[in-house]
């Protein structure tokens, strides 16, 4: 069995309890070394080999997770935050389906909660927004032409784009055929690690914002008015008037 895990977003102390128990069983780690952070590896056993997938192709890290197996041994995949978030994973096992090979998928928690968490916002506020689209700019793989950045801003949802943080002014000029150029936006970079950075302003400011804080790259761009400051809605779910199935209303009339 090989086991793909989810690192998080960086804090060491943000894997599951799953996972860091797999990390401390393995024989072979192959991990993402150029997002997850080396501290999640710090439990793994002294003979344990440790991979950095960053300087390795599919193939070859397939060769090594498909001999570990073979070999008897406990294979850890370590991805960034969740693993099926941009994970590259897909490929992956597919490669092992054609070996026979079982595998099982630990989930983590990914950056967009860790920088939600960052922000201290919800994503999901009454009345400004119940959907949050999660997306990336084009670069070099591809985005289908439905999926286009400019079309999904016509929702003006709350907006969640990885990869892009270099592409900013490309970023903000889709996003302004439909946002208004006072939507708030927040750059967040390397969310939960002890570098973390948190840019906040608005669609016609954030990219200049960015550049003087000199952020590159290992940021999300997360877009809508879940960031702005007025902050009085309050939900129906702990509502005194809001009957559910575990809580009578207050004023005993019945809501759904
Ligand atoms: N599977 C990962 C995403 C991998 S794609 C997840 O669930 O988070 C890599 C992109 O994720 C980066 O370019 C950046 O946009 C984002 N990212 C990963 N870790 C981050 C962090 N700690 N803070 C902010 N953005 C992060």
């Amino acid at each position: 069995m090989i086991y793909f895990i989810g690192a998080g977003p960086g804090d060491p102390e943000l894997i599951t309890v799953k996972g860091a128990k797999l990390i401390k069983e393995a024989d072979i780690i192959v991990y993402a070394g150029s997002l997850v952070n080396p501290e999640v590896l710090r439990e793994a056993g002294p003979d344990c080999e440790i991979y950095n997938s960053a300087t390795m192709d599919l193939d070859e890290t397939t060769e090594v997770m498909v001999n570990g197996i073979k070999e008897n041994k406990k294979v850890v995949r370590v991805h960034t935050g969740d693993p099926a978030i941009y994970g590259a994973i897909q490929e992956q096992m597919y490669r092992l389906d054609k070996e026979g090979i079982p595998y099982k998928v630990i989930p983590g928690v990914s950056s967009f909660c860790g920088a939600s968490a960052a922000l201290k916002r919800e994503l999901t506020v009454p009345d400004k927004a119940q959907t949050v689209i999660l997306t990336r700019m084009e670069g070099r793989t591809p985005v289908p032409e439905r999926e286009k950045l400019a079309k999904l801003a016509a929702h003006q949802s709350t907006m969640v784009i990885f990869l892009s943080v270099g592409m900013l002014d490309e970023v903000v000029n889709e996003l302004s055929q439909h946002y208004p150029s006072t939507t708030p936006v927040a750059v967040v970079y390397k969310a939960t690690w002890p570098e973390e950075k948190k840019v906040i302003g608005q669609l016609d400011n954030i990219a200049q914002l960015t550049k003087d804080a000199g952020i590159t790259k290992t940021a999300l761009i997360m877009v809508g008015d879940f960031l702005r400051e007025d902050r009085d809605e309050e939900s129906l779910l702990y509502a005194s008037h809001f009957s559910s199935e575990f809580r009578q209303a207050k004023d005993d009339k019945k809501c759904d």
